[in-house]
C-alpha cells in the first residue's frame, strides 16, 4: 500500500475542525476507505501530496486547470497583478476586457455579470429569469448539478409527478415545490411537462453536456427540443456551462451543438484556477439586473483583479495555441481507447464517454443516458479501480458520478503510464465482488 501516513494524520486533525475534514464534501473520499491525499503542490499534469507521492492528475481541480497546474504565464500574470493589491471593490478595465473576450466566444451572451463561484452564477441567473418573467417555478433535470443553491438541490422524488422533494436537509418544502424535475434526455417527459406547466415556469436550466452524473451527452434532438419548447412557452432557457464551457470546445456546448440559449452560466476555466464565474445572456434579461433593473445581485469580491487576470491569461492562451482543442480531444481519445482495451482484456463491461477533454468511465454494461443509468453502475468495481489507480500514481475523482479532465500539459508518457496502470486496475476490478 502506498504511504499516506502524513495525509492520514492531517485528515484526522482536520476532522476536528471542519465537517468531514474538508471544505467541499467529495474531497473527503466518501466510501473509498482511504484518506484523501493532502496536497502540497502541483505542476503541469502532476500533483504531489504531503507524503511525497506524485500522481498524474485527471481531476484538474474539478475542471479549471485546462492548461495544467501552475502554468508559468498564468502564475506570472497573477504575481504582477497582486503587486497592485489583491482587491479594490471598484471597477477595473480588465473586467471589461474579460467581458469582451467571453461575449466574443459566446455570442448568445450580450451582457455578462462576473461573480465568484458557479453556485452564485446559477442562483443569480435563476433570480434574473424569475424577475424577467414574473414566474416562480423552474425546471431542472435529474442528475444535473448546478451548485448548492436551495432551489437547485432537488431531484425527482419517487413518483414526484409535479413537485420535487429536497435532496438536502435545510431546503424548505416551499422552495422545493417550485422546482420541477424531469429525467435527463427524456424528450417526451419534458414536452409533456412543458405542455402542462410551461406557462408557470420561469426557466429551464440544464447542463447541455452533463458532467455531474459522470459525463453524459445529450441525445439527438434533446437540446433542440428544450430550445423549441421554452420559446413556445416564454420560458428562459439557461445553459449551465460552468463545466462544459471552454471545455467541450472554445464556444462550449452551445457552439458544439449550435443551440442559442437565453442565458449562460460559466465558471471553472473562466477563473483560470482562481474564484471567478459569470452569468449572462440576452440584453433584455440582463437589463433586469441591479443597478439597471430591479433584480438585486452583488459581490464584494466579484470581478476580483487576481481572478480576472488568471481567467484572461488562460483564455488568451487557449485561444492562441494552434489546434488547442483538437490536441486535447485526441489525447483524451487515445487514453480512453487504452482503457477500453484494458477493460476488454480483463473481461469487464464498461462504457466510456467523452466530450472534448471531459471524459468518464462507467462500470456499466448498458448505455448511460441519464441519472438512473448512472446509478446502476457497479460501485464495487469502481472502488477497486479507483484505489488501484491511486496506488499506481493515477489521481482520479473518488466517485463514479464525477467527470475527469485532460489538460494541455498531459504528455504522451503520462498517457502511456495511465494506460499501463489501467491494465492492472481493470484486472483487479474484474475480481471485485
Ligand atoms: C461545478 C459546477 C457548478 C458549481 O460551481 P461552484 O464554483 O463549485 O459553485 C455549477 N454547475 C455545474 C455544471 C458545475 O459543474
Amino acid at each position: 500500500m502506498m504511504n499516506l501516513f502524513r495525509s492520514k494524520a492531517a485528515f484526522e486533525e482536520a476532522r476536528n475542525y471542519m465537517p468531514g475534514g474538508v471544505n467541499s464534501p467529495v474531497r473527503s473520499y466518501p466510501h473509498m476507505d482511504c484518506p484523501p491525499p493532502f496536497i502540497a503542490s502541483a505542476k503541469g499534469s502532476h500533483i504531489t501530496d504531503i507524503d511525497g507521492n506524485t500522481y498524474i492528475d485527471y481531476v484538474g481541480s474539478w475542471g479549471p486547470m485546462i492548461l495544467g497546474h501552475a502554468h508559468p504565464r498564468v502564475i506570472s500574470a497573477i504575481q504582477k497583478a497582486a503587486e497592485n493589491s489583491t482587491s479594490y471593490g471598484a471597477p477595473t478595465v480588465i473586467e471589461t476586457e474579460l467581458a469582451k473576450l467571453v461575449t466574443a466566444f459566446y455570442p448568445s451572451i450580450e451582457k455578462i455579470r462576473l461573480v465568484s463561484s458557479g453556485t452564485e452564477a446559477t442562483m443569480s441567473a435563476l433570480r434574473a429569469a424569475r424577475g424577467y418573467t414574473g414566474r416562480d417555478k423552474i425546471l431542472k433535470f435529474a442528475g444535473c448539478y448546478h451548485g448548492h443553491g436551495d432551489s437547485l438541490l432537488v431531484k425527482a422524488g419517487s413518483g414526484a409527478a409535479t413537485f420535487g422533494s429536497p435532496d438536502s436537509a435545510g431546503v424548505t418544502k416551499g422552495t422545493a415545490k417550485d422546482t420541477v424535475v424531469v429525467p435527463y434526455n427524456d424528450i417526451d417527459a419534458f414536452v409533456k411537462k412543458m405542455d402542462d406547466e410551461g406557462e408557470e415556469i420561469a426557466a429551464v436550466i440544464v447542463e447541455p453536456v452533463a458532467g455531474n452524473m459522470g459525463c453524459v451527452l445529450p441525445v439527438d434532438g434533446f437540446l433542440e427540443t428544450l430550445r423549441r419548447e421554452t420559446e413556445k412557452h416564454g420560458t428562459v432557457l439557461i445553459f449551465d456551462e460552468v463545466m462544459c464551457g471552454f471545455r467541450t470546445e472554445l464556444h462550449g456546448a452551445q457552439g458544439k451543438y449550435g443551440i442559442i440559449p437565453d442565458m449562460t452560466c460559466l465558471g471553472k476555466i473562466i477563473g483560470g484556477g482562481l474564484p471567478a464565474a459569470a452569468y449572462g445572456g440576452k440584453r433584455d434579461i440582463m437589463n433586469c439586473i441591479a443597478p439597471d433593473g430591479s433584480v438585486y445581485q452583488a459581490g464584494t469580491l466579484s470581478g476580483n483583479p487576481l481572478a480576472v487576470t488568471a481567467g484572461l491569461e488562460t483564455l488568451q492562451m487557449i485561444r492562441t495555441i494552434p489546434d488547442f482543442y483538437k490536441i486535447l480531444e485526441e489525447k483524451t481519445k487515445r487514453l480512453l481507447g487504452g482503457w477500453l482495451d484494458a477493460a476488454a482484456e480483463a473481461g469487464v463491461a464498461v462504457q466510456v464517454h467523452q466530450s472534448g477533454s471531459m471524459f468518464c468511465l462507467f462500470f456499466n454494461d448498458k448505455p448511460v443516458l441519464n441519472y438512473e443509468d448512472s446509478c446502476a453502475c457497479d460501485g464495487k468495481k469502481f472502488k477497486t479501480w479507483f484505489l488501484s489507480m491511486l496506488e499506481q500514481g493515477i489521481y482520479l475523482a473518488p466517485s463514479p458520478f464525477e467527470t475527469l479532465f485532460m489538460s494541455y500539459a498531459h504528455s504522451e508518457d503520462d498517457l502511456d503510464r495511465t494506460i499501463s496502470a489501467a491494465r492492472i486496475a481493470m484486472k483487479e476490478a474484474a475480481e471485485a465482488k
